[in-house]
């Protein structure tokens, strides 16, 4: 991994360089206060200090609904994949990346997932850093800072942005532009030593994980699952904006006329009451309570026995999101009382 620095003001220049070489996808403003990942469209669009879009980086790599392969009469397969360009993420802050390194480890779990690996595959990342805001819980989570998936990471200082390269890729970009960077001096070494160290003390919003695991194994039975299985829609918001949950159902469709039959999949919600529906009509977590609960288990003990790590990323999206008020830091809390 190499250090160097790159003037703020030059990032417009970067970024215009880096999309004529990749298709380069960016956060832009969308609402008053909401973000959305977007191709790129000049720089005057790109949100440079946000926290979070809506729905995380997980759509590039599994969209919300992909048609899987096509079945004629005459039996031939086509395999519904369209040839992407490689393309580059801008602004991933350090918990979605930790997202994607854990979508990784899911589609990689008893074979690679053709589909999801297609496409991840030809994608890089050029991470940004950001400042926490009351709903960020990545300190808690360990996801506060990142050393890999990146290809580029740009910590922002006063002036400069301290450019950490990880990957060949990450050497490619800057090459592109070699002019724009430099080895960083010893004030601005300086300056990201102090900018960490202040952005540590700025996080607000704590969640004790200590045991946690433990802890929700033996209240399994808790009244805490039942008080907020009312509270809660059971509406799935939480886990479509999380990027981590990567549950999907699969479909087939069949046109009578042409005789082609399609497989396609979409994202599916373990808080949705049909999703653990069986033929025969049994449903595994028929009740609500059991769906609420199930969400918490797998995300702090079911994915970590596997592959051992949590996969809450601390994003906070399900918290700033949930219709119902309903915050993670605060249904722990209860568990722990
Ligand atoms: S977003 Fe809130 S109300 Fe909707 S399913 Fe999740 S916890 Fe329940
Ligand atoms: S559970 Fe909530 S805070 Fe954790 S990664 Fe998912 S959306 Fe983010």
């Amino acid at each position: 991994m190499i250090y160097r620095t790159m003037i703020k003001k030059t990032l417009p220049r970067f970024l215009d360089t880096v999309n004529k070489n990749y298709r380069l996808i960016v956060p832009e403003q969308k609402g008053k206060e909401t973000y959305t990942f977007k191709p790129y469209s000049g720089f005057s669009n790109v949100a440079t200090e946000f926290l979070r879009t809506i729905i995380p980086p997980k759509q590039f790599f599994l969209p919300p609904k992909e048609d899987l392969f096509h079945v004629s009469g005459t039996s031939d397969i086509e395999v519904g994949a369209e040839e992407e360009p490689f393309s580059i993420i801008f602004g991933l802050h350090s918990c979605d990346l930790h997202g994607i390194d854990i979508l990784d480890k899911a589609f990689s779990y008893g074979g690679k997932d053709t589909f999801y690996w297609r496409r991840r595959e030809k994608t890089g990342f050029i991470g940004l850093s950001c400042l926490p805001d009351k709903y960020c819980l990545c300190k808690s989570m360990h996801t506060d800072f990142i050393v890999d998936i990146y290809d580029l990471f740009l910590y922002t200082l006063d002036e400069v942005y301290m450019v950490s390269v990880r990957t060949a890729l990450g050497d490619d970009m800057l090459r592109l532009c070699p002019e724009l960077f430099r080895e960083p001096t010893g004030k601005e070494i300086a300056e990201y030593k102090d900018r960490i160290e202040e952005r540590e003390s700025m996080f607000t919003r704590i969640m004790d994980i200590t045991n946690l695991a433990d802890l929700l194994t033996l209240e399994y039975k808790s009244d805490v699952w039942e008080q907020y299985s009312h509270r809660c829609l059971f509406c799935g918001s939480c886990v479509m904006v999380c990027p981590t949950c990567q549950c999907f159902d699969v479909y087939d469709s069949t046109d009578l006329l042409t005789d082609i039959t399609v497989r396609w999949r979409r994202w599916d919600a373990c808080m949705r009451k049909d999703y653990a529906l069986v033929t025969g009509g049994h449903n595994f977590r028929g009740a609500r309570p059991e769906r609420f609960r199930f969400r918490y288990l797998h995300k702090e003990i079911g994915f970590a026995e596997m592959h051992g790590k949590a996969t809450c990323t601390g994003c906070g999206r399900c918290s700033e999101t949930c219709p119902a008020g309903i915050d993670m830091v605060e249904v722990v809390r209860s568990i722990r009382e």
